[in-house]
């Protein structure tokens, strides 16, 4: 799409959505499209395929919800509210914190028009699940796997109507553990539908993909494969392996007021990391995607659309030569994260000792709740899935 298009829009009303949704993007704060949106909605409210390159943070969910929910408004608006069509929509995601995320997006969108959504991801309560399935959701977001456990053994669940079919992280979504997921899935939609692809890469596979299940699509590019955006103020800082924990509670505090998140190598690192933040009363929710994602991806969880946002990588003598490949990825060095460390060592004996505490613990229900992914965690996630409104809101990004 060129300039001249761009230039010209500047509000959501100018994308041809209806009021509903620019009232819905008001009410979020979102003061204008970002560029992905721009180039993409005008051509998605056409009825248009959709295949885009897009980084995360960029504001790709908006691009991609914001035409299903016209279309499905539009439904109602000449079907009456009663007939609002179920199973409208599917959204396709790698991981089940990338789906929370979403549905989240679409439920803060849809939150005037009564939008009814499922997240059907690993790690939750098949029934929960079944019974959201029951409640006829316009929009159902998932990962591959659980998604065809329900539509084999989830009794009354099809998605023959399916109108929107959104393949989200597509480049992840063609790994091996999700391709036969993947093509069972294609197999019982109908081929008469709308389908949006947005993948951070254009490999082979999704090109095959993009092959295989859109029609002439409209193609948008919103980044480069590893840019990340201006807004993003990424510093670094060399510490000892066994300062770590204590430069992250230094920085934790230091930032007290904002969201954080902050990622491990090991699903057990991360729950004895939230472990230790709780003991010095850091709320903090441990969450194991089992990603193996690069640092591009993991920087883009802040500083989305237009907003600011900091990572910082704190790097111990094991991981210098990871960090310079980092440096070489992104093509610049990174300032260092001021600190001056004799005072973040005055956090060293209240560190150490919630570590201590926090690694009895772990000892403690060790045994008993060690599961994939955390049985805890999950029950954090799933307590999260099944609550709405003003809990949900701790989720949210600043
Ligand atoms: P993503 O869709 O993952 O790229 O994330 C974009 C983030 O920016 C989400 O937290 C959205 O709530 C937010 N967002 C999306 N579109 C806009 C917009 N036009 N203006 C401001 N924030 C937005």
């Amino acid at each position: 799409m060129g300039e001249e298009v761009k230039e010209e829009i500047n509000s959501f009303k100018d994308l041809g959505l209806c009021d509903e949704l620019v009232e819905a993007c008001d009410g979020l704060g979102w003061k204008a499209p970002t560029k992905i949106q721009v180039e993409a909605i005008p051509h998605a409210v056409e009825g248009k395929d959709l295949i885009g390159l897009a980084q995360t943070g960029s504001g790709k969910t908006g691009a991609f919800a914001l035409p299903i929910l016209h279309a499905l408004l539009e439904c109602h608006s000449k079907q009456g509210y009663k007939s609002a069509p179920a199973f409208f929509a599917l959204v396709l995601s790698p991981t089940r914190e990338l789906a929370i995320q979403i549905a989240e997006q679409f439920e803060a969108l849809g939150s005037g028009i009564s939008l009814k959504c499922a997240v059907l991801v690993g790690g939750v309560d098949l029934m929960q699940q079944q019974i959201a399935i029951g409640k006829r959701p316009h929009i159902i977001v998932g990962t591959p796997g659980r998604l065809v456990d329900h539509l084999t053994n989830t009794k009354g669940f099809s998605l023959r109507m399916l109108k929107y079919l959104v393949l989200d992280e597509a480049d992840r979504l063609l790994n091996e553990d999700f391709e036969k997921a993947l093509d069972d899935i294609l197999n019982v939609i109908p081929r008469d539908r709308h389908t949006y692809l947005f993948s951070a890469t254009m490999t082979k596979k999704v090109k095959k993909l993009q092959r295989a299940c859109l029609r002439n699509p409209v193609k948008i590019e919103a980044a480069s494969k590893y840019s990340t955006v201006d807004t993003l103020k990424q510093q670094y800082r060399f510490i000892p392996a066994k300062y770590k924990d204590c430069y992250l509670v230094y920085i934790l505090t230091e930032m007290s007021g904002c969201t954080s998140m902050v990622f491990t190598r090991t699903c057990d690192a991360t729950r004895l990391l939230s472990f230790i933040l709780r003991n010095l009363n850091i709320r903090a929710i441990p969450i194991s995607g089992q990603m193996t994602q690069d640092y591009i991806h993991r920087v883009g969880r802040t500083a989305r659309a237009g907003r600011s946002g900091v990572a910082i990588s704190l790097v111990n003598q094991y991981e210098l030569e990871w960090y310079l490949q980092i440096e070489k990825l992104i093509g610049k060095k990174l300032p260092e994260y001021p600190a001056q460390e004799e005072e973040v060592l005055l956090l060293l004996e209240s560190v150490t000792e919630a570590k201590r505490l926090s690694q009895m613990k772990l000892k403690e229900i060790g045994g008993t709740k060690k599961r994939k992914g955390g049985e805890e965690d999950n029950e954090d996630i799933g307590r999260y899935l099944g609550i709405k409104g003003k809990s949900s809101k701790k989720f949210k990004k600043k």
